[in-house]
């Protein structure tokens, strides 16, 4: 039984993990070893009512280098500090990482494994060693398009994304409610008179936000906003997050003419779902219906939602999507642009798909 490192199990990705591999008996497979760079020489979590030990020291390279498989999902100062180090010093295990700091090495693949399934198995056939998931719109984004994309029909995409606040981690959904409940503290009196005058009522929901909110995380109010800016800047005006679309999409896809892709990138209230509205331009006029069924067929977890109002309401928003593995994709139509343009609108589990289970899986194909 290989020995499997994980690291940032603690945190907002890492709990999924341990979830989801709980769930799918993952740690019956491997013998678990559970480190942590604050909390060394505490209890490790029980699994499946077992104590699974101590925690180790995370930055203990004389323990890392026992290890067969490093699964962290710790972020990205802790992978800069630790893997090529690791490296160095001659560890050849296998790397499988959350953050974003090695995606785009060339000796690295960037793992989602209904989409590039095969492309993972050659590079394990090749001798790589690092695999890291991909950034949580472009993982979600090919889950849901993925037979668009898989079936070369895809000649360019723009997208507008609405992100949950959980993409920025635990603290920023713990700013996002806090000030969500300092809002109706602070209304809920005149909220409760029906007599009470509605732009009274807004006047200070505003006021308040943009006097007394913590935005210590998000830099700008959340709740009864977005905000148009997620990451840093990179060139050209685009933010980094923006950027990870095509550079990402590429790589997976492994493409030899580069799709462009490009994007605005949406923080809003929403808590775990990121959700996208995409224009897509298609290299050739195909029927709806044919789209519909290439989407559909892609995988097993996407779901054509008919252009309907009851069921998108139903099933294409975040809330109905919350904490499950399936990505719901509608609002699909031909646009009046022209009968290559279509649209399409996607939500999905960010801290799923968009992050923990590309990793899961990942492991379960290192040790089946
Ligand atoms: P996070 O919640 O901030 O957790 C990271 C680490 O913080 C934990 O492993 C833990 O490490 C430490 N920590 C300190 N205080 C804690 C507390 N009170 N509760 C829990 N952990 C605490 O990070 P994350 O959002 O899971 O993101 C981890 C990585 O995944 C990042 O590289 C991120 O870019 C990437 N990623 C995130 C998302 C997302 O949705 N958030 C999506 C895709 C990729 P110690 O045990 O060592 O103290």
């Amino acid at each position: 039984m290989k020995t499997l490192g994980l690291i940032g199990w603690r945190g907002m990705v890492g709990s999924v993990l341990v979830q989801r591999m709980c769930e799918e008996g993952d740690f019956n497979r491997v013998n678990p070893i559970f480190f942590s760079t604050s909390q060394n020489g505490k209890a490790a979590p029980i699994l499946n009512g077992k104590a699974s030990g101590i925690l180790q020291n995370a930055n203990d390279f004389d323990s890392l280098k026992e290890l067969d498989i490093i699964l962290t999902c710790q972020g990205r100062s802790y992978t800069k500090k630790i893997y090529h180090k690791l490296r160095m010093i001659g560890w050849s295990g296998y790397w499988i990482d959350a953050s974003s700091v090695l995606r785009m090495e060339e000796d690295t693949m960037i793992i989602l494994d209904p989409v590039n399934y095969q492309a993972i198995c050659d590079a394990l056939e090749m001798g790589i060693k690092t695999f890291v998931g991909g950034n949580c719109t472009v993982s979600l984004m090919l889950m849901s398009l993925g037979g668009l994309f898989v079936n070369n029909l895809v000649e360019w995409v723009s997208v507008a994304t609405y992100q949950a606040a959980s993409g920025g981690g635990a603290r920023q959904i713990r700013e996002l409610l806090n000030q969500m409940g300092m809002i109706y503290n602070h209304i809920s009196q005149e909220l409760n008179d029906p007599s009470s005058a509605i732009l009274d009522i807004e006047r200070k929901a505003t006021e308040i936000s943009r006097k007394d909110f913590q935005i210590d995380n998000f830099n700008a109010p959340l709740a009864g906003n977005v905000i148009p800016w997620i990451d840093e800047q990179w060139e050209n005006g685009q933010t980094i997050e923006e950027w990870k679309g095509q550079a990402e999409t590429n790589k997976i896809l492994k493409t030899t003419h580069i799709i462009p892709i490009d994007s605005i990138c949406v923080r809003i209230g929403a808590l775990r779902c990121h959700s996208q509205a995409f224009t897509i331009k298609l290299k050739k006029d195909i029927q709806l219906t044919e789209i519909k069924n290439q989407i559909a067929a892609h995988n097993s977890w996407v779901e054509v939602i008919p252009n309907d109002r009851d069921l998108t309401l139903k099933k294409l928003t975040p809330s109905a999507v919350s904490g499950k593995l399936c990505i719901p994709v509608g609002r699909l139509r031909k646009l009046s642009i022209g009968p290559q343009y279509i649209s399409a609108f996607t939500v999905g589990d960010q801290l799923l798909w968009g992050a923990a289970e590309p990793l899961r899986r990942m492991l379960r194909l290192l040790i089946k």
